[in-house]
């Protein structure tokens, strides 16, 4: 069987050492808010080049927190995408702000151009999404968001060590935050997520909130929540990042030989790009035949993905909670994009089967 993503193999790997790590955590008698954890903020402050990073629960909470920290709440509007994982949306709704959806350009990415037709004098952040793997170059709308305050909020959960120019995803709005559940390009073993930031204030209320808002007397400051990142996951990421970009190599790695087979074929193929500008989180084509292309792959044991099949602004909860003016690429890609088979430990071997498969199922049809 081959999956689109495969976080066993990735523990498989390396079983050695994270078993090691995992037991040092177990008999260190300290399981939150310890050693592993103070040493990866540091080391993913570091990879990404801001002056601070804070780990947290998962990246829903961490946009929570953001939003929490600026007092974003009712009848304050954030902009972002519908082409996101639900966690970008719900997280802004969860604080009683309206999600503004923007439409995507033909990469999948946040279209610049519509911002100014988007804000009011109700928005207060934006969240800029890249997705895929693909770094979302925004530096056009930098200074449009500056003059009016409104905050920037790059949701990197799919994209850890893209860069943009020379900077990292992450290090260019005023939050970078990131998704560490399993399968992402940094991944855990359960739930984790991390803030980068580079103003001390706001690390220092970013720290205390996800920590019931105490401060180091655990006097309760402001009002906090729980939503740590705890010692196990901070060791096992500690050592996963070191490889982070030698495995987002070989993803690049992967997508360029896939675009190379798959250059004659009637689908639309994801931009390889340069200098880490996409480093594969998934590996996404449009195909108007896509029912039956999954179909043909699961026959022959390969699971592909589709992300996502529908747009948030079409599922019940969100519908009425959204404001937005022209989804149209939005819903129209929902129905054509399938996320092939790419991750660090996919054998080539595998590859060739996927390779294989896809263009038997093209030749036939
Ligand atoms: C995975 C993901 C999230 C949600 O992350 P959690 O850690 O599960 O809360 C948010 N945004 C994007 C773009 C994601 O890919």
């Amino acid at each position: 069987m081959i999956y689109f993503a495969n976080p066993g193999k990735r523990f498989l790997k390396n079983k050695t050492t994270e078993t090691k790590i995992i037991k040092d955590v177990l008999v260190s008698n300290k399981y939150i808010l310890g050693d592993n954890v103070k040493l990866f903020e540091k080391n993913f402050s570091k990879f990404i080049g801001s002056k601070y990073a804070v780990g947290v629960a998962n990246a829903t909470d961490a946009i929570e927190l953001i939003m929490n920290n600026h007092n974003i709440k009712n009848n304050d509007e954030v902009i972002t995408v519908s082409h996101t994982a639900t966690g970008t949306i719900s997280a802004i709704i969860s604080c009683g702000a309206t999600p503004v959806l923007n439409d995507i350009d033909d990469d999948y990415l946040f279209e610049c151009k519509n911002l100014k037709n988007l804000v009011t004098k109700k928005t207060k952040a934006v969240v800029i999404v890249h997705i895929y793997g693909q770094a979302c170059d925004f530096r056009s709308i930098i200074n449009f968001c500056k003059k009016r305050k409104i905050l920037i909020i790059e949701d990197v959960s799919q994209a850890h060590g893209s860069k943009i120019a020379l900077k990292r995803s992450g290090n260019i709005g005023d939050y970078g935050v990131f998704s560490l559940y399993p399968t992402k390009n940094l991944g855990a073993l359960g739930d984790g997520g991390i803030i980068t930031m580079n103003s001390k204030s706001n690390f220092n209320k970013i720290s205390m909130l996800r920590n019931y808002g105490w401060d180091s007397k655990n006097l309760t400051k402001i009002n906090g929540r729980n939503s740590r990142l705890d010692e196990l996951q901070a060791g096992i990421l500690n050592f996963r990042l070191k490889k982070l970009d030698k495995d987002n190599l070989k993803r690049i790695k992967i997508a360029k030989l896939y675009n190379l087979k798959f250059k004659n074929l009637p689908i639309k193929l994801p931009k390889i790009g340069k200098n880490f500008s996409n480093v594969f989180h998934l590996y996404v084509i449009q195909t108007k035949k896509r029912s039956k292309l999954l179909a043909y792959l699961k026959k022959n044991r390969i699971f592909a993905g589709i992300h996502y099949e529908i747009p948030n602004h079409l599922h019940p909860a969100i519908k009425g909670k959204i404001r937005f003016k022209n989804l149209e690429k939005t819903t129209n890609i929902s129905k054509n994009i399938v996320s092939l088979p790419i991750y660090p430990e996919l054998s080539k071997n595998d590859q060739l089967k996927v390779i294989n498969n896809v263009l038997n199922f093209f030749k036939r049809t």
